[in-house]
């Protein structure tokens, strides 16, 4: 087996801690386009899970459903997206199923929105009382997570990624950031 085939090996290996299936939906990796239209194009190669340096990418289970199963999911819980520079997961996508909006001008484009971060105020120690700025210096996105009067962290949601990095930086054992899929509208199609 050479190294690609390897590589690709392990990105079909769903991680143990993987979102379960129809729990909530996935989280897909960045720039997916909307799901029917991802589920349209996406071919399941695991070319964009292969080229992710991080690991960051698993394929679906088949409990997912014939449609998703095989297609690209991101596992947050356990390893955040590191929004890296030139988008190597989006440039290995041939067939556009993931694909940075080309704004037709100079203006660089919107960072995509992975999931929902919110802090837990009650787990979190800097709104306990003691001092602590763990998961701001992890943060890759200005003004996505600032400090309220210098103590508390506060993420502003039309921000923030939803990348995790924070989460992962977190120091506290049960994380008091959350990090949750993006529910997509009513009209779309629940694979199955
Ligand atoms: S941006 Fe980087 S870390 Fe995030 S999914 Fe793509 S390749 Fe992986
Ligand atoms: S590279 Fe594109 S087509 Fe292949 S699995 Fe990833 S999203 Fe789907
Ligand atoms: S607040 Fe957290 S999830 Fe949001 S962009 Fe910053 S590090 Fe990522």
């Amino acid at each position: 087996m050479n190294r690609r085939e390897l590589l690709t090996a392990a990105w079909r290996g769903e991680p143990n801690d993987a979102p379960g299936p129809r729990s909530l939906r996935w989280v897909r990796p960045p720039y997916a386009l909307d799901e029917p239209d991802f589920l349209r194009k996406c071919t399941g190669c695991g070319d964009c899970g292969t080229a992710c340096p991080h690991q960051t990418i698993f394929a679906l289970p088949a409990a997912s459903g014939w449609r998703a199963e095989g297609t690209p999911a991101l596992n947050l819980l356990s390893r955040s997206c590191h929004m890296c520079d030139g988008w190597p997961c989006v440039a290995a996508c041939e067939t556009g199923a993931l694909a940075v909006p080309d704004h037709g001008n100079e203006e660089l484009p919107e960072l995509p929105k992975l999931a929902r971060a919110e802090i837990d105020s009650d787990a979190c120690i800097a709104y306990l009382g003691p001092e602590c700025g763990a998961c701001a210096h992890a943060c890759p996105v200005p003004g996505a997570l600032h400090f309220e009067m210098g103590i508390r962290p506060v993420i502003r949601a039309d921000l923030c990624t939803g990348c995790a990095l924070c989460r992962e930086a977190c120091v506290v054992e049960t994380k008091a950031i959350s990090i949750s899929p993006i529910v997509h509208t009513a009209n779309t199609p629940e694979p199955s």
